[in-house]
């Protein structure tokens, strides 16, 4: 079964659904200031949402907008954004929901804790989530170079019947609907959000890259050859899938390279790893892993401080510091960069 969905854009969208609007942003970190300050420049009537003793107080207060703590910030509000860190918000929550009356909204950027059941907000409060498929700092630099950025919608309840115009509003105000806004539900985001991040993107892509060093390291080859092999290339290689997918990578590199892949992936991700990807999507799916991580949060993160440390300790950490010292043009900004392809010249030029 194969299911497309469905994508807004600015013509779909119709600002005067939060033009006359309080908008509470609780949380002034990657998506809060960028949120926050698209909104404000778009004429939306913001306030954020601080603890007295924040050191966001500052940032914000900079930016020209006005600061109170969360459950203030939540009383002057009707749309209530919350983007505190994920494993704080049912505390801060807490704090805003004597706040919430009956046909506000209650916005997120992502899924965890509606879905997991960690807030359950009154029937009569709209649940809405618009998150932008990007770091917060990006938002707010596409929107300052009147460029978009694609973002997501979902509604998990809608008592007033508005919660798609307000949540497609705010999109907007944000800077998404230029973009893109694909329309999707909680339990869908946060299921692909947390199953991607785990098989692919941070926890199978730094698998692939510690054990094929190990490969080599331990069978005589050199760590600095070991570390540009298995780490450093695969920058070169996600820029080609990310312009132009499978087709364009397998283009630009070698036929023997293509041949090699086309006839060794499978063998390293085989069929075991196809099995594990399901058993890992499954306790996506009933659970486990947000039970999992809830109790690792009660109890202090043990596990995660552990597991981090021991992460840090890894010989390719060691041999890629040293290496990243020798060539510390890699750490240029993108705009450097940018301007150094508009230029063609190289960064360090
Ligand atoms: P962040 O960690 O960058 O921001 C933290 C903000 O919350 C800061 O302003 C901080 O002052 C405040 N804060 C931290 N601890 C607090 C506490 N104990 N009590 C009250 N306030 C506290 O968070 P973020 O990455 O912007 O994430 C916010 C939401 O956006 C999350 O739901 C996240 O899943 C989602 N999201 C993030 C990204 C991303 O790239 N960062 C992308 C899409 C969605
Ligand atoms: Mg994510």
């Amino acid at each position: 079964m194969t299911e497309s969905a469905t994508i807004y854009y600015a013509d779909d969208t119709d600002r005067s659904a939060i033009e006359n609007r309080t908008v509470a942003v609780i949380g002034f970190g990657s998506q809060g200031h960028a949120h926050a300050m698209n909104l404000d420049d778009n004429g939306i009537d913001v306030v954020v949402g601080l603890r007295e003793d924040s050191s966001s107080r500052q940032a914000a207060e900079q930016a020209g907008l006005r600061v109170a703590t969360p459950s203030a910030a939540a009383a002057q509000a009707s749309v209530i954004s919350m983007l505190v860190p994920d494993t704080v918000q049912p505390a801060v929550y807490e704090a805003i929901e004597p706040e919430l009356e009956a046909g506000d909204t209650l916005q997120f950027a992502h899924g965890f804790n509606i879905h997991y059941g960690q807030i359950d907000p009154a029937e009569d409060v709209n649940v809405t989530m618009v998150a932008p498929k990007s770091p917060g700092h990006l938002v707010r630099r596409n929107f300052e170079n009147d460029q978009g950025t694609p973002g997501l919608l979902a509604v998990y309840q809608d008592p007033t019947g508005k919660a798609t115009d307000i949540g497609l509003a705010y999109a907007d105000a944000i800077g998404c609907a230029r973009a893109g806004v694909v329309e999707t539900t909680f339990k869908e985001e946060t299921e692909t959000d947390l199953f991607g991040e785990q098989a692919v993107l941070c926890g199978g892509v730094t698998s692939l890259v510690k054990h094929s060093y190990e490969t080599l390291v331990e069978a005589g080859y050199s760590r600095e050859m070991a570390y540009f092999e298995c780490m450093n290339e695969l920058k070169l290689i996600v820029d080609l899938l990310y312009e132009g997918g499978l087709a364009e990578m397998w283009n630009s590199v070698s036929d023997t390279a293509e041949y090699g892949g086309l006839t060794r992936g499978d063998r390293i991700v085989d069929e075991d790893v196809r099995e594990n990807m399901e058993a890992t999507l499954e306790a996506v799916q009933n659970g486990e892993f947000a039970r999992e991580w809830i109790v690792e949060n009660q109890t202090g993160r043990p596990s995660y401080t552990q597991r981090r440390e021991a992460e840090l300790d890894h010989d390719i950490e060691d041999v890629g510091a040293e290496l990243r010292e020798l060539f510390a043009w890699s750490a240029e900004t993108d705009e450097d960069d940018e301007k150094a392809k508009r230029n063609g010249v190289p960064a360090d030029d």
